[in-house]
């Protein structure tokens, strides 16, 4: 028996659609349109599909967008006063800065430049504090792509065993936040999971995910979760992204894991689109929230 595939392509197109219309909406009622401003700096090419991605979505729901392209040897001081130029901007509502960014420049001091009101990737220290405590301004792209992925398909997280295999501040950490809260912008079948957060010092990490209802892999490492780590019947969601000779890979042993699991998502296809989808509905809730609608 195959796991039904959960089409993260498919939704996030539906989703954009969706957005598109209060994109319109927005601005019948406001005579503004949305911007959203995207940094890079360097050459790195995963980063340049990335924005190229972003920008394109963009374009898709009636945003509009600006590039600032900058070249890897740009300076720390020369970055930040980009930032406070962007944030002073009345027509730049939300402003998203491609990491990784180059060694010399230190991410953190970036990401905390950032208004938190423009912070449309949630990174920013205020909009972590606000999620820790269950009120949110702006949701996590990935981690609210992956519930949005659990909830459009009708599969509760509530009372379930979730193990995330991965703490990172960007995906498992917050992930694993909006899951084991009392309720969530989705209501609360979509939240109120018995949260596992796994790392590489979890000890037999395979009896952990073998618990789990739902499964989600963001680790980095191709092909990581085997069948033999996967309970029968389970969600398995898979953030990874994974360049190899056999091209872009998962996290998760997709053809094995599938023939375990109850419902699994693809890479490509799966969490990514939703990711971008996300950046969109939150560069709309930051033009609402500059324009005083929120
Ligand atoms: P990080 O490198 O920041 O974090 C990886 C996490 O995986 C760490 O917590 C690490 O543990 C854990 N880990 C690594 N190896 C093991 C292991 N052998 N056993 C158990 N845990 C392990 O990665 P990100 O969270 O930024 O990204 C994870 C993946 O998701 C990447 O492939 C990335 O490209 C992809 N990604 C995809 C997105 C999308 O839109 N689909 C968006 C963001 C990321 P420890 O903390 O102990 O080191």
């Amino acid at each position: 028996m195959s796991g039904q595939l959960l089409d993260g392509k498919a939704l996030a197109k539906t989703i954009k659609t969706e957005l598109a219309g209060e994109v319109i909406e927005f601005i019948e009622n406001n005579s503004i349109v949305p911007k959203l401003a995207a940094v890079l700096v360097g050459e790195d090419p995963a980063s340049d599909v990335y924005v190229r991605n972003k920008q394109r979505s963009c374009e898709q729901v009636g945003i509009e967008s600006e590039l600032h392209r900058l070249p890897a040897e740009t300076t720390q001081e020369d970055l930040l006063n980009l930032i406070a130029r962007l944030n002073k901007s009345v027509e730049v509502h939300g402003i998203l800065v491609q990491l990784p960014l180059p060694k010399h420049i230190d991410s953190t001091k970036i990401l905390d430049a950032i208004h938190p009101r423009k912070d449309v990737d949630a990174f920013h220290p205020e909009n972590v504090g606000r999620l820790s405590q269950g009120r949110p301004r702006f949701l996590p792209c990935t981690p609210n792509g992956v519930m949005q992925i659990l909830h459009r398909h009708n599969i509760s997280a509530s009372g379930k065993n979730v193990a995330i295999v991965g703490r990172s501040d960007i995906v498992g950490k917050p992930l694993a936040m909006l899951l084991s809260q009392k309720s969530s912008h989705l209501g609360a079948d979509a939240a109120n999971a018995t949260v596992t957060l796994c790392h590489s010092r979890t000890a037999d990490l395979a009896a952990v995910t073998r618990q789990a209802d739902i499964l989600v892999a963001a680790i980095g490492v191709a092909k990581f979760v085997k069948a033999d780590m996967v309970k029968p019947g389970a969600a398995v969601i898979d953030v990874g992204i994974n360049r190899t000779d056999d091209g872009l890979v998962g996290d998760v042993d997709f053809d094995a894991v599938r023939e375990v699991a109850g419902h699994i998502t693809p890479v490509p296809g799966g969490v990514g689109p939703l990711t971008v989808a996300m950046l969109m509905q939150n560069t709309l809730a930051a033009a609402r929230l500059q324009v005083g609608c929120e």
